[in-house]
């Protein structure tokens, strides 16, 4: 199956929007094994719309429209797949008393435009929006089945997910292929070294395909298998057991999960809490925590302890140690760990202290040179890092690492 991407805003050609749909779209349609063959941009004219789904369904088997489905004078694509295929737009009273309802149960009058939502090509079906006024719908154009969805990001995911896929699943072949991926993230272990260890699962031309990404510390390895379903979860499935065997405890979790949910959960699973000192990391692993929902029972809080005195005043680090040994080494990670771990009452302490540059380097403390310490009820593990980069990725790598080390010595 062919299939052509169409969408469509002033906004996105003139580049003041980014494009998402698109890609999207494109991603799931190749997950169901759909070639996409195409993708353009389109204003909001409704001319230009039209010539370009004739275009499209001439070309491709479907064709998948986003935007335009709003109660605006510039939303025409419903007035122009209805030119395209040569009916009229009929008013219909369901998706009218339901935009009404919509208003109703938020207490907001519809202003009269809205009703324009309620227009439909004559001969479409309706793709239900619960995420938003615009339904979809879907008609045929000679061949083709054009699939009209909203523009907003979230409202066109959800009937996509919801209403489109569904259907173009029924129009596809029994046994088609599919392609899937699946990706381990990794932490701790230099792109070469993982590149080395699977070397002979990333050779050309060999199925599934496997291949390496690297970015802001995190390896990701992507499996991309292609087949029948059963093929697909089957060649998945064995890949990822080997590649964990051979990366060992380097793989942190799939498919784009972070070091804080996975620290989250694993504190989670074994009823532990944790609590923060932060100098050169600022607060950033605490922010990075409280990015994951639910995260409370596990998360205390901390202390951003940047200048020496909010170190021995909040954390009781020891003032002749910091001046014998300055606030960059390993006692005074360990004294902030432990001291943030006394100071909340939790299982486990962090203390992170470092130069994250541009300035305040020295010979035995280059910028890049970071104290990790981890106090976990009572044992204290500390680490020493060089970490290269600028000074936003040093901060960023520096609590990513902390996080990882937590990682390793709970689990
Ligand atoms: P529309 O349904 O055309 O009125 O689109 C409503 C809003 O959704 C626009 O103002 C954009 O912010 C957003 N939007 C529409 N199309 C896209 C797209 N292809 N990619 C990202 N955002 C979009
Ligand atoms: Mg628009």
């Amino acid at each position: 199956m062919r299939a052509y991407v169409l969408s469509t805003g002033d906004e996105l050609i003139r580049g003041r929007t980014l494009d998402t749909n698109t890609s999207e779209i494109a991603r799931a349609l190749a997950a169901e094994g759909v070639t996409v063959i195409g993708a353009s941009l389109v204003g909001d004219d409704e001319a230009d719309l039209v010539a370009a789904i004739r275009r499209a369904a001439g070309e491709a088997d479907v064709v998948i429209l986003s935007g335009g489905l709003g109660p605006t004078e510039d939303d025409c694509t419903r007035r122009a797949v209805a030119a395209a295929v040569g009916v009229p737009l009929e008013r219909v009273p369901e998706i009218a008393d339901a935009l009404r309802q919509r208003f109703a149960a938020r207490g907001m009058t519809m202003a009269p435009s809205n009703l324009l939502q309620a227009d439909r090509p004559v001969g479409a079906e309706t793709l239900p929006n619960r995420f938003g006024t615009a339904p979809g719908f879907a008609m045929s154009l000679g061949n083709a089945t054009l699939f009209a969805l909203p523009g907003p990001p979230h409202e066109m995911r959800g009937v996509l997910t919801e209403e489109l896929l569904p259907r173009l699943r029924r129009l596809l072949p029994a046994e088609r292929r599919v392609v899937r991926t699946r990706a381990l993230e990794t932490f701790g272990e230099r792109e070469a070294t993982i590149g080395e260890k699977i070397r002979d699962l990333m050779a050309r031309g060999r199925q599934p395909r496997v291949g390496t990404t690297a970015g802001r510390g995190v390896i990701r390895v992507i499996v991309h298998a292609e087949g029948s379903e059963t093929e697909v979860e089957a060649a998945l499935a064995k890949e990822e057991a080997e590649i964990r065997r051979r990366l060992g405890a380097s793989v942190y979790g799939v498919d784009g999960e972070t070091l804080p949910e996975v620290v989250g959960r694993m504190l989670l699973a074994r009823g532990m809490t944790l609590a923060v000192a932060e100098s050169c990391t600022g607060g950033l692993i605490g922010a990075s925590m409280t990015e994951v929902a639910g995260i409370s029972s596990v998360f205390l809080g901390g202390v951003i302890a940047y200048a020496n005195a909010v170190k021995i005043r909040e954390l009781g680090v020891d003032a002749a140690t910091l001046d014998r040994v300055g606030a960059v080494s390993e006692e005074v990670a360990r004294a902030m760990a432990s001291g943030v771990r006394a100071k909340f009452g939790s299982d486990v302490g962090i203390g992170i202290t470092g130069v994250a540059g541009p300035d305040g380097g020295s010979p035995e403390k280059p910028v890049g040179t970071v104290h990790v310490a981890l106090d976990v009820r009572g044992t204290v593990t500390h680490r020493r890092l060089s970490l290269p980069g600028d000074r936003a990725l040093v901060r960023e790598i520096a609590a990513k690492c902390a996080l990882d080390l937590v990682r390793r010595t709970i689990g």
